[in-house]
């Protein structure tokens, strides 16, 4: 559920109408909704309620200071996956120790960031990474809290770039040599053991793999108990799927997942951590756009937008769907018909959708991507020098730009000329 919906034949967002926000701001834009963060945050947390539980918010699903604040405010933890990131959670206000660091590659330096700010635990994902660890942790005089990344080699049946639980993805340590590491963590002076972690993939429609690899956790944990280690917490890692298009079948409930996880490891005693970015972001943003030219092509007719691949690179990336509503709602009983949409970039991929079935639209309309808050502003880029699409985030019956866009002058000024040029 969330809150963008038509009012008076015009699309809000909250009681905020888009078009007043485009006129303003201009196009294209990213507009969230913090009711919508708030609502999906509170089920999420909600469904995890009869455990002793944390909600580390996966911050790289969009990482902008007032979302994240916004979610600090409610008692979420984060996620971070970079030096950068653990600075913005801190940045926008929340405590070291709810902060987990995960990521396959951390380096030294990004290390020594997150241990001296203060850290509630990094989640290791190979030996080299945890004997890295164990010599920063020591240089400084502490010892690093570590859960480790464990690969359960459960097939998440999602996108095959946003698949990480297979034995032949980068991520974690295989189970077969989870006790081997462990006891090697164990030996490791800047290193304290605390838990056990793992994250299989994004955009889960189906509970069965989250099923099977929480059973293979469950089985881990006893031994790795009986091997004298301290698990105290099990980072479940994020993943579960949001609607897209309301031609799918929907994604299961948090009370689901919830009771899933109660099910499959309630008897464990331990602390869950669980890290979901799109599910509480995903739905609770949209990308706005103009509609540039309506071109007719041999037998397509193609819809140009200001909104291109590189503000929204999901459907180029990864064959993505999103829903694309019109914001003047057509007249009821309006024929829809076929349009490519695209965007202005100078390559075929820079296509949101093809045949896509649309009232008739004018040069000038504002178009609105549904479910564009997670992955959406968190991986656009400047390319062909289109300055980074701004953001707005709308609170009842007003709004503020969270991050402007860059004028042609920023955006010059980013380069520099070598002295001989
Ligand atoms: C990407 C990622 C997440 C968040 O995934 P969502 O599908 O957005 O919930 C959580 N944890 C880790 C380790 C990740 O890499």
């Amino acid at each position: 559920m969330d809150h963008f919906h038509y009012r008076d034949g015009t699309l809000f967002a909250e009681g905020v109408a888009l078009c007043d926000i485009a006129a303003a701001v201009g196009t294209p834009v990213y507009v969230y909704s913090t009711a919508t963060l708030v609502r999906h945050f509170r089920v999420f947390d909600e469904a995890l309620s009869g455990l002793p539980h944390l909600v580390c918010y996966a911050m790289k699903a969009n990482g902008n200071l007032a979302v994240v604040r916004t979610l600090a405010g409610l008692g979420a933890g984060v996620d971070v996956v970079s030096a950068g990131e653990y600075l913005k959670a801190r940045a926008a206000g929340v405590a070291g120790d709810r902060i987990v660091f995960s990521g396959v590659g951390k380096t030294r330096e990004e290390m020594r960031i997150a241990l001296s700010g203060g850290i509630r635990q990094f989640n290791v994902e190979s030996e080299a990474e945890l004997r890295a660890l164990s010599e920063v942790a020591s240089g400084l005089g502490t010892s690093a809290p570590v859960a480790l990344r464990v690969n359960p080699d459960v097939d998440a049946r999602t996108h095959d770039k946003i698949s990480t639980g297979r034995k032949e993805d980068k991520f974690g340590i295989p189970l077969a040599r989870a006790r081997a590491v462990y006891a090697e963590a164990a030996a490791l002076p800047g290193i304290a053991v605390v838990g056990v972690d793992m994250h299989i993939g994004s955009q889960l429609t189906d509970l069965a793999p989250f099923e099977a690899a929480y059973g293979r956790l469950a089985e881990l944990v006893p031994l790795l108990r009986a091997d004298g280690h301290a698990i105290g917490r099990l980072d479940l890692g994020g993943g579960l799927g949001i609607p897209y298009a309301a031609s799918n079948a929907p994604p299961p409930l948090p009370a689901e997942y919830g009771a899933m996880v109660a099910r499959t490891l309630g008897h464990l005693g331990c602390e869950i951590e669980v890290e979901p970015g799109r599910l509480i972001v995903g739905n609770a943003g949209v990308l706005l756009a103009r509609v540039i030219y309506v071109k007719e092509g041999e037998g397509r007719r193609f819809l140009i937008l200001d909104a291109a691949m590189n503000d929204l690179v999901r459907p180029a990336m990864y064959g993505a769907h999103h829903d694309i509503v019109p914001v003047d709602a057509p007249a009821a009983g309006a024929a829809a018909a076929p349009f490519d949409v695209v965007g202005p970039v100078c390559e075929s991929s820079d296509t949101f959708a093809r045949g896509r079935m649309l009232p008739d639209l004018a040069e000038g309309a504002l178009v609105a991507f549904r479910s564009a808050g997670a992955y959406g502003a968190a991986m656009a880029s400047e390319y062909n020098a289109r300055p980074l699409v701004p953001e707005v985030l709308v609170r009842d019956d007003h709004f503020a730009v969270i991050r402007a866009r860059p004028t042609f002058d920023d955006l010059i000024g980013r380069d520099t000329l070598p002295p001989w040029l």
